[in-house]
């Protein structure tokens, strides 16, 4: 309800529905996840959050978790550090694609400041659990920040300076699920 009333804001309203169908989806096949690997749950998700969330969100959190579970694949370890480098490349594919970068008021906004966060602490010698917050809390942080940045992709990018004060709900949708699947992994 609140990201439906900040893409009415700042886009064209359909972006909380979206997200909650695809939530939804992934929801449901929870069950089949269980005898998968981690790169095949990755997949599964990029597949199914294509095919149900719609929009601009559908088809970059598409390549964003195929990204992931590509990366994951090839690098043949599961050390967190593996999957902050992950995130990382998987942002450099929504980056690709929707040919967009940091500050430009956008769902990366939050997904880079986390990818980036919970790399350097790891790099530092952090435990993966207060990496993990820290770096939730940088996405947070980021998408707030996307308030005071003019927007130049997607619809908003017709809206200009009337965006303003208003963060950006995609990058709010994307510090709020961040949040929730580290809440619920095993860290
Ligand atoms: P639309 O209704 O324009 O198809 P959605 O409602 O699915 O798009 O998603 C809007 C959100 O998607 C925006 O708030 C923004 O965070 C994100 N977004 C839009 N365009 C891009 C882009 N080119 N790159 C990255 N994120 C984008
Ligand atoms: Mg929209």
């Amino acid at each position: 309800k609140q990201l439906t009333e900040l893409d009415r804001l700042a886009g064209d309203g359909d972006l909380g529905v979206n997200l909650a169908r695809g939530a939804r989806a992934v929801e449901e096949s929870l069950p089949e996840f269980s005898s998968l690997s981690p790169v095949e749950v990755l997949k599964a998700i990029g597949l199914t959050v294509q095919n149900t969330i719609g929009g601009s969100s559908g088809a970059l959190y598409g390549v964003f978790f195929l990204r992931a579970a590509t990366a994951l694949r090839a690098a043949h370890t599961s050390d967190p550090k593996t999957w902050a480098q992950a995130c990382l490349e998987a942002c450099d594919a929504v980056s690709n694609l929707g040919d967009a970068k940091e500050g430009d008021r956008t769902m990366l906004d939050a997904l880079l400041p986390f990818a980036k966060d919970f790399a350097d602490r790891l790099a530092q010698g952090h435990p993966t659990v207060d990496a993990l917050e820290a770096a939730v809390v940088a996405g947070e942080k980021g998408a707030e920040a996307t308030a005071n940045m003019l927007p130049r992709r997607g619809r908003s990018s017709y809206l200009g300076k009337r965006v303003l004060d208003h963060p950006d709900p995609g990058a709010v949708a994307a510090a709020l699920w961040l949040r929730a699947a580290v809440l619920a992994s095993s860290y």
